[in-house]
């Protein structure tokens, strides 16, 4: 069987960061420098964050004088019920969660033109910016980052919300290098149990093979658990494991689960195996987030409980 057409809700680049706002010749005004909301409340925008595909965020500072990042959507965006829908989803979904290495959510408001989301700042950009000057981290690096995000995953799955986009542009960091899941866009609450969820979505690197390819059977908690196993391999490999330049190819290789390890980028043989065992084709075989955090790469071996600022250059000695 063929390679579906690339989804609609995916974003079609193969390489990250998504593209960028669409269907937009014109980008639109800047929020107003003294952003208030209806209490009386202010936050005085002091800088541009960065993009997606649905809002633009920047850094503000509160009449406290605390900083935080402010997500904005503009309004002639939210025209059509499907794109208000998804931003009531996001806001309803991020707001229930409370995780220390989750993005806390701080308080969402509208002005005009816009709706503003105000949220735990990050400063130390995604772990895609620290990863591109890195390109690929060591074991004891990556369990450290591995372990936050599967803490993340284990919250978010308990309160029955499936992220389904976690990739490295999602995924934050804080000034002391501790990870913050981010960007609730895609996100799904299972409000019945055994609910499956049927829409195609996520980004074309990190998509499971059922969300492409069961649609019938749809999808659930799973879809995360696969993308933190594209998560540990490219962290230690370095790239994506199916990556190539067409969607489509990407996709091929999903359905077939055709990737490899390296030669020139040897990992250990636990890491391996857990990475194999994470993406395994079939949803009901692969581990839960307890049997990865059980897994011997993540409970054995060097575990540094801090990452020092040196380890956005290179490899920091924990001996
Ligand atoms: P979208 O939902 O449109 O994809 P994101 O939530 O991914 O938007 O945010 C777009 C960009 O804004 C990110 O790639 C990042 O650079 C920046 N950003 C988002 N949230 C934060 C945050 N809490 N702290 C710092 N920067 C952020």
């Amino acid at each position: 069987t063929k390679a579906p057409t690339p989804p609609t809700k995916a974003k079609e680049k193969a390489s990250e960061p998504p593209l960028g706002r669409q269907n937009n010749k014109t980008a639109p005004p800047s929020p107003p420098r003294i952003i208030s909301d209806l209490r009386g409340r202010s936050y005085q925008r002091i800088a541009f964050l960065g993009e997606g595909g649905f809002a633009r965020v920047y850094e503000v500072v509160d009449q406290q004088g605390q900083n935080l990042a402010c997500k904005v959507v503009t309004k002639d965006s939210l025209k059509t019920k499907k794109a208000k829908t998804k931003l009531y989803a996001e806001i309803r979904i991020h707001k229930m969660l409370e995780h220390p290495n989750i993005v806390n959510f701080i308080d969402c408001f509208e002005d005009e033109d816009n709706v503003y989301m105000s949220l735990e700042l990050c400063t130390g950009g995604s772990l895609m910016d620290v990863f591109r000057q890195r390109r690929g981290f060591s074991e004891a690096e990556t369990r450290y980052f591995m372990i936050q995000i599967l803490g993340a995953c284990h919250y978010m799955h308990a309160h029955s919300v499936i992220h389904r986009d976690l990739k490295l542009g999602n995924i934050f960091l804080d000034a002391n290098f501790n990870i913050k899941v981010g960007d609730f866009g895609l996100a799904a609450l299972i409000e019945n149990e055994g609910e499956r969820k049927k829409t195609i979505c996520g980004t074309p690197n990190y998509i499971a093979p059922e969300v492409l390819f069961d649609t019938a059977n749809g999808h659930s908690y799973e879809v995360d658990v696969w993308s933190t196993g594209v998560i540990l391999y490219t962290l230690l490999i370095g790239r994506p494991p199916f990556q190539t330049r067409e969607v489509k190819d990407i996709y091929d290789r999903i359905k077939d689960n055709i990737y490899e390890f390296p030669d020139k980028r040897p990992i250990s043989a636990a890491a391996k195996e857990l990475i194999t065992s994470i993406l395994t084709k079939d949803p009901a075989q692969r581990p839960t987030v307890y049997e990865i955090v059980d897994h011997p790469f993540l409970s054995q071996g060097t575990f540094p409980p801090y990452l020092p600022e040196a380890a956005c250059n290179g490899v920091p000695d924990f001996s």
